[in-house]
């Protein structure tokens, strides 16, 4: 992931300090179509030709827009060619975890450059606020590139409407207006998404899911979530929350999930209810004690001990593994049959568990789904690993930032919402 910043990139001059919208029409023109001339841009855009010349003279010398070559002509003189120029500026993306920060520096398409890891103490938004304020600065140093905001994925449920964190089960916060407190901090433009959209795009362009408009991402972990993409963007639902599949009943009557009903996929086979159901067996003496507990204290206690029982080949881990993959491929299934996807992509525990675990899934996958839209999905691993996140996050504040009718340059330091198209920064 990592890769050295050519020191040529460090000079940029500094950017225009409120652009006209047409300016932003004209970046958003070449950063969608690529290379373009003069002669193009005023056509597309139904501008003058001289107020496009005027427009790309500024955008060159605000070093947003370089020449790139001549164009072709039947006849007469070749025009010369313009292009986004994608080392300009920075982008940050931010993955927050419960324990940590994952942290990715990217140009502006969202190619990432390198990464960084920040250890979060507690779950407080105080102590993120701190983290991010430090990385920031050591960004800052490194790159000596104007950083033009910061996109970050949460493990909750983001209300775009009112700006707020709804619910973040695992960090505990509700009601956090998280996109204010970082602008307040750090005078930055924020994008705030759910992790699971966030992973999907960063697949999308830089992972599994490259090449392909539609497509289910889903996360396996303490929760379980699904980011969708749908004809090249993200579907986010009419509040927000789509992909809350870690909800989506598979057990009508089955164990109670965290959200209060029954029978929920997360409450069958998240990690947490992986390790609950290993601990039920040793505690019915049908599986053997965790190696090197006592019998007092024979019980699993999270995600680590139930790969080290896994990969250790522990027959009643594995027999729990196979059946916690079988509800989750009856979800997948039904997921096929909704979104006709044509790559489902599985990202957290499906990744470090042994193979028994993702063939449950595909064959019960396979079982259940109806055949027509079966046929044209594939099942596949997620590709970023522990960076999907973060680059997905800073994707969407980069479509945001060049979305004309965002107009956000001159919107700065406000938040982007859904309505941008994620398909502009990258998709070139
Ligand atoms: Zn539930």
């Amino acid at each position: 992931m990592e890769r050295p910043v050519n020191s040529a990139r460090r000079m940029v001059g500094a950017r225009p300090a409120n652009p006209a919208p047409n300016q932003m029409r004209v970046l958003h023109l070449l950063v969608t179509r690529g290379a373009l001339s003069r002669a193009d841009i005023a056509r597309q855009t139904s501008l003058t030709k001289a107020t496009a010349s005027r427009i790309i003279s500024d955008l060159v010398s605000h070093n947003l827009v370089r020449e790139v070559g001549l164009g072709r002509l039947s006849r007469g003189r070749r025009p010369i060619l313009y292009e986004f120029n994608t080392s300009s500026a920075i982008a940050l993306g931010i993955e927050v975890r419960q324990k940590e920060c994952r942290a990715v520096v990217t140009e502006l398409d969202a190619t990432p450059l390198r990464s960084y890891q920040l250890p979060l103490p507690d779950k407080s938004v105080t102590t993120l606020l701190a983290a991010l304020e430090k990385l920031v600065a050591t960004v800052r140093q490194e790159f000596a590139l104007e950083l033009v905001g910061i996109g970050v994925g949460i493990p909750g449920i983001y209300d775009y409407p009112r700006q707020m964190v709804v619910l973040a089960e695992h960090l505990e916060w509700t009601q956090v207006e998280l996109a204010r407190l970082i602008r307040e901090r750090l005078n930055l433009n924020v994008y705030i998404v759910n992790r699971a959209n966030a992973a999907a795009l960063g697949e999308k362009w830089y992972g599994a899911g490259r090449g392909c408009d539609d497509l289910v991402f889903i996360n396996i972990g303490s929760g379980i979530k699904a980011g969708l993409v749908v004809g090249g963007n993200l579907f986010w639902g009419s509040n927000g929350s789509a992909g809350e599949i870690g909800h989506m009943t598979i057990v009508p009557d089955g164990p109670v999930c965290v959200c209060g009903k029954r029978g929920c996929l997360e409450a069958l086979a998240s990690t947490t209810a992986i390790v609950a159901r290993f601990n039920a067996l040793v505690r019915a003496g049908k599986a053997q004690p965790f190696p090197g507990r006592s019998e007092a204290a024979a019980e699993l206690v999270g995600r680590e001990e139930l790969l080290a029982a896994a990969q250790a080949g522990d027959p009643a881990m594995l027999g729990v593994l196979r059946e916690a993959g079988t509800y989750i491929g009856i979800a997948v299934a039904n997921l096929i049959n909704i979104f006709n996807p044509k790559r489902v992509i599985l990202g957290g525990l499906v990744s470090q568990a042994p193979p028994d675990f993702l063939d449950a899934i595909k064959r019960a996958a396979e079982l259940h789904a109806f055949a027509i839209p079966w046929q044209a999905a594939e099942i596949v691993l997620a590709d970023l690993g522990q960076d999907a996140v973060a680059i997905g996050a800073a994707a969407l504040l980069l479509s945001a930032y060049l979305e004309p009718s965002n107009n956000t340059l001159s919107l700065a330091l406000s938040d982007f919402g859904p309505a941008s198209q994620p398909q502009t920064a990258a998709s070139r």
